[in-house]
């Protein structure tokens, strides 16, 4: 049995049920783009009552095999208008998979002045809490206060202010093992959609359960041990991430002159080396941090950290290359600790860093703050804690919509979502990904870097076509299906390299379910996944138009590289699944 749990937030109706036929099978991002598909209006105002808030584990969560705790969680994205899947780490996810919940649905939308709710979940059913006390705080209050209220062993799912005031760059943050609000479904503005169904926080009490055995126990251990080994031998999943976490990938991707400085003016930041992985890491040993800790139980990568201050105090933890690039060399800001209190900021208010990085990006073309200021920069992102601060509500809307109220016509955005840390002109594969994939530019949709960059599961020259194509549709498949699972992408490092990974991950999912489950069958899922989400955004008004880069990509020559973006909008339809 698995469990599918349907809220309604107007009528206060909880429904908890057999998982349905018609989803049958289903995990992670599968399940998530499968009920927004059949169940939302692809033309819905993102923030009204016919949006869903969908949530599921991976199929794989709640196992035994390595980093298997993800969470997708899913709807019509408040930022871009198209489907939205936004996945996270954190101990939420493994909890709900020890309680045999496959998929929750929060649906309808209270009446205008409705309080904020707590819905807590536990292994008597589902209820709503009410806590008044927390409207306004920020993640890290919020979380304190469930903790001490529902006792320390909890998973917690939250907004912030962002969120509760329907920002449209908010995220969902989610306590990891030592209990901090750190890890984010951070894209797409999941935060604000959540905040418009009048849910503060989701508790989850899974003491006493265990998640369900897998049907063949003894094939399950076998594919598990060897899925383990797949993951240590590889170099960047072995030593590199666990060595220095993700920001080992700034003096690389410098290095390349793929990264973005200054708003993408150029492709290098001569004070790279202030901001990279091994100084985050001599700074975190200096002063008695964590250079090394998994978001959630059994993850072997362990790519996170706990990162303090100069005295030694927690300042924040998952503080990623993504956001050390969207505050560091994107706004020439060289302090290690300002980007990680821009960080801990963006964790607490809840909001996505990637787009609150380009953002202030924004401000900073505007003359708001100047270049560089660190200080400038936070003092900027506190305004967002004020629901009436109408600066605060301009910066917490995302890029697309702080540009427009400053005039700015520099505005590194595909569908209204931001582009991350990697330039498209020096690394053209993630280049195709960002402006097709389903989800607005996203590095994660299609994270050609391997190929482009790193060399890892093939070498496709980064600056010229040939094969960019063809590598991004590769890559937006496998993706969608490691979405399904509950695979931490990083695991992808390891898969693109080793010859038996995708039998030994069809094998776990085989022996998990008692199925027939092919390494083929692994691809298909992708397929399908992708199949909901471009029919969901066609039928929500969404063409090939939209798929391409800002104009200053095809116009303004990148440096060290001197190359301009030349795919046209119609070479790279090729890089997305038929519908
Ligand atoms: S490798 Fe990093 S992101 Fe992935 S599960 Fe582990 S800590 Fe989380």
């Amino acid at each position: 049995m698995s469990t599918l749990i349907r809220i309604n937030t107007k009528k206060k109706k909880i429904v908890s049920s057999d998982l349905p036929d018609d989803y049958a099978g289903l995990g992670g991002r599968a399940l998530t783009s499968r009920v927004v598909r059949r169940e939302v209006p692809p033309t819905c105002h993102p923030l009204s009552a016919q949006n869903k808030l969908v949530i599921a584990p991976g199929l794989l969560t709640g196992t035994t095999a390595a980093n298997t705790g993800r969470l997708s969680v899913g709807g019509k994205s408040p930022l871009t208008g198209t489907i939205k899947e936004s996945n996270a780490g954190g101990s939420f996810s493994q909890k709900l998979a020890k309680l045999d919940i496959t998929g929750i649905i929060i649906e309808d939308k209270p009446e205008p002045g409705t309080p904020f709710q707590v819905l807590v979940i536990d292994k008597l059913g589902t209820r709503f809490d009410q806590m008044p006390e927390l409207d306004g705080l920020g993640t890290y209050e919020t979380s304190a206060k469930l903790f001490e209220k529902y006792g320390s062993k909890v998973g917690i799912m939250v907004i912030g202010p962002a969120g509760e005031n329907t920002r449209l760059a908010s995220s969902i943050q989610f306590t990891d093992p030592k209990g901090n609000p750190s890890r984010a479904a951070g894209r797409g503005g999941l935060g604000a959609l959540m905040g418009s169904k009048k849910i503060k926080a989701i508790v989850v009490d899974a003491e006493g359960s265990k998640a369900p055995e897998p049907v063949d126990k003894e094939a399950f251990k076998a594919a598990a041990k060897r899925w383990a080994e797949i993951l240590v031998k590889h170099p960047v999943t072995g030593q590199g991430l666990p060595s220095f976490g993700t920001s080992i990938l700034i003096n690389v991707i410098n290095e390349a002159g793929t990264l973005p400085t200054k708003n993408f003016r150029e492709g290098r930041f001569d004070k790279a080396a202030e901001i990279g992985g091994e100084k985050m890491v001599e700074l975190i040993n200096k002063r008695k941090g964590v250079a090394k800790e998994g978001c959630h139980a059994g993850c072997i990568i362990q790519c996170s950290q706990k990162y303090c201050d100069e005295k030694g105090e927690y300042l924040t933890s998952g503080f990623e290359y993504e956001t050390v690039w969207a505050f560091g060399s994107n706004l020439l800001i060289s302090n290690l600790d300002d980007i990680a209190q821009l960080d801990r900021l963006c964790d607490d208010l809840g909001l996505d860093t990637i787009e609150t990085g380009t953002t202030i990006a924004m401000a900073m073309e505007a003359g708001i703050v100047p270049w560089g200021d660190g200080p400038g920069a936070i003092e900027l992102l506190k305004r967002v804690y004020d629901p009436k601060d109408y600066l605060g509500a301009i910066i917490g809307n995302g890029t697309s919509f702080t540009a427009e109220a400053f005039g700015v016509d520099r505005v590194p955005v595909v569908k209204k979502q931001s582009l991350p840390a990697y330039d498209p002109r020096a690394a053209k594969g993630v280049g195709v990904t960002y402006a097709t994939s389903p989800m607005g530019a996203d590095h994660t949709a299609g994270y050609a870097i391997c190929q482009n960059i790193l060399k890892v599961g093939g070498d496709i020259d980064p600056l010229g076509k040939e094969g960019n194509v063809e590598v991004s549709k590769n890559l937006q498949i496998a993706t969608a299906a490691v979405d399904a699972t509950g695979f931490c992408l990083f695991v992808a490092f390891a898969v693109l390299d080793t010859d038996d990974a995708l039998d030994t991950i069809a094998k776990l999912i085989s022996s998990r379910y008692g199925i027939e489950f092919t390494a083929d069958d692994i691809g298909k899922t992708g397929i399908e996944i992708l199949k909901d989400e471009f029919s969901f955004n066609r039928d929500a008004g969404f063409t090939a138009v939209h798929d391409q880069l800002p104009d200053f990509f095809l116009n303004e020559f990148f440096p060290p590289h001197n190359q301009l973006w030349d795919f046209s909008v119609e070479e790279m339809q090729k890089a997305k699944v038929e519908i």
